[in-house]
């Protein structure tokens, strides 16, 4: 994997094991020369890895909207930032830079980033691998309510391995390395090319 998408906190948490994991994230994606693609923040745990990876010599790309880039939140000393016009187009050009997409723990933003990434894998638009970095087991409930969703028939099974699970970063990229996305249906590549 040349470059991954890194959807994360703005915010550190409570516990210092969010940051002491993203350092290992940061120091990781370093030494195996993986580029990171983020929201282009200096804030949170977005922060501490970017910093981590600049220590390192990384790759690090931050791709933020104007109006975040106004404010005091942008890192000023990554390898490259892109502007886009909005939030919806940033998602978009995140996605032709990256060959997998990782959420790190974090609030709405993460979520709201890592569930799109999801949804295209889901309807086979993308064949992304997507991985989940479940420090302190802090998306239990998350990974239940997709359990949830299959037990309730709202979810495929299929959609629901698509989501790659660990502890440790190590474990987390070679899962995606694996990965093979399902095969793709008639339906779904009628829709996707419209
Ligand atoms: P959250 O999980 O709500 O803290 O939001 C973090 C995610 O949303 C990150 O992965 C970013 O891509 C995006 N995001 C939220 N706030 C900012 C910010 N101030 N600067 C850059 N990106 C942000």
């Amino acid at each position: 994997m040349k470059r991954i998408a890194v959807f994360c906190g703005s915010s550190k948490g409570f516990s210092d094991d969010y940051s002491q994991q993203a350092i290992k994230v940061g120091e990781y994606f370093s030494r195996n020369r993986i580029g990171m693609v983020y929201g282009g923040g200096k804030i949170g745990i977005m922060g501490v890895i970017a910093d981590t990876m600049i220590k390192n010599k990384g790759e690090v790309i931050g791709v933020i909207p104007g109006l975040l880039k106004h404010e005091e939140v942008a890192h000023k000393n990554i390898t490259q930032m892109i502007v886009t016009k909005k939030m919806s187009k940033r998602k978009v050009k995140i996605s032709k830079l990256v060959d997998g997409y990782i959420a790190l723990p974090g609030g709405f933003g993460t979520l709201d980033e890592i569930f799109e990434a999801l949804t295209l894998g889901q309807l086979q638009i993308e064949k992304k691998a997507i991985g989940i970095l479940n420090t302190n087991d802090f998306f239990h409930h998350t990974l239940k309510q997709l359990d949830h969703m299959v037990k309730e028939g709202f979810l495929k099974q299929e959609g629901r391995d698509m989501i790659m699970v660990s502890d440790s970063i190590e474990i987390l990229i070679e899962k995606m390395i694996a990965y093979k996305a399902p095969a793709t249906s008639k339906v779904v590549n009628t829709v996707a090319r419209k």
